[in-house]
Order: C-alpha cells, then sequence, then structure tokens
C-alpha cells in the first residue's frame, strides 16, 4: 500500500495540466479550460518537432540567400 502511494506521488506525467488563467486543473486531453475557456497551453509533441523542424530550413534558406545574393 505504501509503495502504491509512493508511486503514485513520484509519478512524472499528472493525468492533469493547471489553467494558466483561472488556477483550476483539467485533464490533458482538452484543447481548452472546462472552467474558464482559456485555450490550453500544453501543445502536442509531434507540431513542436514540425516547428524546429520548419525553422532549420528557414535558417538554412537564409544561409544560402547569403552567399548567393550579390553584395
Ligand atoms: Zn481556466
Amino acid at each position: 500500500m505504501i509503495v502504491t502511494e509512493v508511486m503514485h506521488m513520484a509519478d512524472p506525467n499528472p493525468p492533469e495540466i493547471r489553467c494558466l488563467y483561472c488556477g483550476k486543473t483539467y485533464p490533458v486531453g482538452a484543447d481548452q479550460c472546462p472552467h474558464c475557456r482559456a485555450p490550453a497551453h500544453h501543445r502536442p509533441r509531434a507540431r513542436l518537432r514540425q516547428f524546429r523542424w520548419f525553422v532549420a530550413l528557414l535558417a538554412l534558406l537564409c544561409l544560402v540567400l547569403i552567399l548567393w545574393l550579390p553584395r
């Protein structure tokens, strides 16, 4: 019984997130807070990875243009 309580407290991914605006908790999957209807601030990791690739390609394009365009 003690072991299960410790494991519950050490859970790195709690199933609920705290709203930034009203301070109440709600499930992670929701896209908006059910209490104040503010948009959820947790973004899916796939979108973040996609955005990182977009930034890397944009930086590469800028480097190519710096070298290619005349001064
Ligand atoms: Zn809220």
